[in-house]
């Protein structure tokens, strides 16, 4: 075929091949523009799932008369002027192509009237015909009416899904375009059904919570860090609301949303060890920089950014979700109240219980008290109603225990000065073991029902994540190497787990066709009565199954994540009042002592409140 020039039509087509791939597509990029023109409401309508229909109403500035015709033109933007304009983009759109672009596959019309015309214009545009613009009714601000989507290009409209399908794309766009701009009201209408209805001016936090759902209020935190230059504001989910989608993990640039995976990267880093791997955490965040730090022209539909300072924003992120886990306390609160009854409060979810001396109940998680003499002034400073069976308690501890601590409550706290607190061993009689799988115990706010298998499981990936943190774990040589039957698949992956096998302190290789000798086994493993060849087998049966993850620390996680698995103690094991108190312990040491590695909870508690609810006491 001799090479010819394409037809402006064609051009066009090939244009909105690259933006408009569905219904959806045209209302982000409608609602972009009406963003960018000020609007403070915008109403969408779609009929079909928008094959037949999709209408954008906003009240923003219009478009003059006499522009009407460049406006759909292609590359006509009023939103910038020249190349240095690209460097720092502060609107959301700028590439002048996307009315053009819808035009190109629909019956497109636009009325518009700016704020202070007398009346609004009207264009219709179909294929590669544009009508001069006329005198039309119409409110101040833009409509934009698309019909007929793909009408000419059925190649394109047969790629489209069911309507349902289409029409919730539509919502998540509108959803995603709501989040990012809390200020501006949105409606959509499906047919005859109104499905999204937000107030203008929403305070971003309720904004949040209209889109994702009030029911998760408890469940959310709130994070708001200005670091470097980079403004991080979001809800961050607790791990007991991760979803098996990613669809609940939106993270927002200068109101646009984007996918970014670096930024995913980070998040997953933060829940690390919180959330099972393959789970996708619920988090929106609201991230602002500067735009002269981060380049938008890279996607014909922006939803892919470049960082200027890719590494600054990881750390930014990384660090802001971590440290906002790290502050909340993650045990979920049991909720008794039977349907339909309201909660009159938000239930308190409490830290966890504290050997006295290492930290209080109602202070801070993080606050230590680091001098007696600060730990006896904060009790005397207590409320004598709040201090409770706490206070008492505390008194008695310490008159067994530093009796030259104790003072009377109206005694100058001087005595105690510079004296350090000894640790104070909670009395294991306040502790039951039922069915032999779950420990019972109180706190301060009430009761905690704990999963012993999970909280150990807990504790003993927090002690390996620490020691493989300072090198390879110990390793312990075999008196006898000890042979494994493996299968030929397995014996595949024992090379490409090599380098694991020595991080975690094992020796290992291939003796024959379809056997593996194993000379060295980590001491921890050991300790803990874990065989060595059965571990070995089941780790390279994971990885014939599910593969090696390519990212190495992600796949180091995963084996300590088995290795922590393997020792713990088991659901059904008895327990003695010995075991049990080191375990309890050992959760007051490890951080995030609220979740087994896979993001289940160790812990459930139920308050005193919530009791006398039930009990109908209140
Ligand atoms: P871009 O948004 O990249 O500038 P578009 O093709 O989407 O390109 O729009 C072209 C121009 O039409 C915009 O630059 C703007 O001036 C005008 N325009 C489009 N939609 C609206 C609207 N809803 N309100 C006011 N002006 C609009
Ligand atoms: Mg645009």
């Amino acid at each position: 075929m001799p090479i010819r020039r394409l037809a402006p039509l064609v051009v066009n087509q090939i244009a909105a091949g690259e933006v408009v791939a569905r219904p959806a597509s045209v209302v982000k990029e409608l609602i972009e523009n009406a963003i960018d023109a000020e609007a403070m409401q915008i109403d969408v309508e779609i009929e079909n799932g928008g094959r037949d229909l999709i209408r954008v109403a906003d009240d923003g500035v219009g478009i003059r008369f006499d522009e009407l015709s460049l406006a759909v033109a292609t590359h006509s933007t009023s939103k910038i002027s020249d190349a240095e304009d690209l460097a720092a983009i502060a609107s959301l759109g700028f590439r002048g192509e996307a009315l053009a672009s819808i035009a190109a596959v629909s019956r497109m019309s636009v009325v518009s009237r700016p704020r202070d015309a007398e009346g609004a214009g009207r264009i219709d545009v179909e294929g590669d015909r544009t009508s001069e613009p006329r005198p039309a009714p119409g409110p101040p601000g833009t409509t934009v009416t698309v019909r007929n989507l793909f009408f000419n290009t059925p190649a394109r409209r047969k790629f489209l899904r069911s309507d349902q399908t289409e029409a919730a794309r539509v919502s998540e766009t509108v959803q995603h375009l709501a989040l990012g701009h809390p200020y501006i009201a949105f409606t959509l209408t499906s047919g005859a059904r109104r499905t999204i209805d937000l107030p203008p001016r929403q305070e971003r936090r309720l904004r949040v919570l209209a889109v994702l759902g009030g029911e998760l209020d408890d469940e959310l935190l709130e994070l708001d860090v200005t670091q470097r230059g980079i403004g991080i504001w979001g809800m961050v989910g607790k791990p007991a609301i991760a979803r098996g989608t990613a669809k609940h993990q939106q993270v927002f640039l200068n109101g646009r949303f984007i996918s970014d995976r670096s930024i995913t990267h980070a998040i997953k880093e933060a829940y690390r060890g919180l959330i099972d791997p393959g789970r996708h955490p619920t988090i929106v965040l609201f991230i602002q920089i500067d735009p002269g730090q981060v380049d938008v022209n890279v996607h014909p539909t922006k939803a892919e950014v470049r960082f200027r300072n890719q590494a600054a924003m990881h750390g930014a992120i990384l660090s802001a979700v971590r440290d906002c886990l790290r502050r909340a306390d993650l045990t979920p609160a049991l909720d008794l109240t039977s349907v339909g009854s309201p909660r009159e409060a938000p239930l308190i979810i409490p830290g966890p219980p504290r050997a006295f001396g290492s930290g209080l109940a109602g202070a801070p998680p993080s606050a230590s008290y680091d001098s007696a003499r600060q730990f006896v002034e904060y009790f005397r400073r207590l409320d004598p109603k709040q201090k409770g069976f706490v206070y008492s308690e505390v008194k008695e501890a310490l008159a067994e225990q530093a009796p030259e601590l104790l003072i009377d409550d109206d005694a100058k706290p001087q005595a105690a000065q510079d004296v350090e607190v000894l640790p104070v061993i909670r009395p294991v009689t306040d502790v039951l073991q039922i069915h032999s799988s779950f420990i019972v115990t109180q706190d301060e706010e009430g009761l905690l029902i704990i999963d012993q298998h999970a909280l150990h499981e807990r504790v003993l990936f927090e002690q390996l994540a620490d020691a493989i943190g300072k090198g390879n774990l110990e390793s312990q040589r075999l008196l006898m190497p000890e042979t494994v039957d493996v299968d030929a698949t397995q014996i595949e992956f024992l090379d490409e787990l090599g380098p694991l096998f020595v991080r975690i302190g094992i020796e290992a290789q291939q003796i024959g066709p379809a056997s593996i000798g194993i000379n060295a086994f980590s001491s921890f493993l050991f300790e803990r009565g874990v065989e060595p060849g059965p571990f070995i087998r089941d780790l390279l049966d994971r990885a014939a199954r599910e593969g090696v993850n390519d990212d190495p620390e992600a796949a180091l996680h995963e084996v300590l994540d088995m290795m922590a698995c393997k020792a713990a103690i088991k659901s059904g094991d008895k327990l003695t009042a010995e075991e049990i108190a080191e375990l309890l312990q050992q959760r007051e040491k490890v951080e995030r002592s609220s979740n087994c590695p896979h993001g289940r909870p160790t812990t459930l508690h139920l308050s005193i409140q919530e009791l006398e609810k039930q009990f109908g006491r209140r």
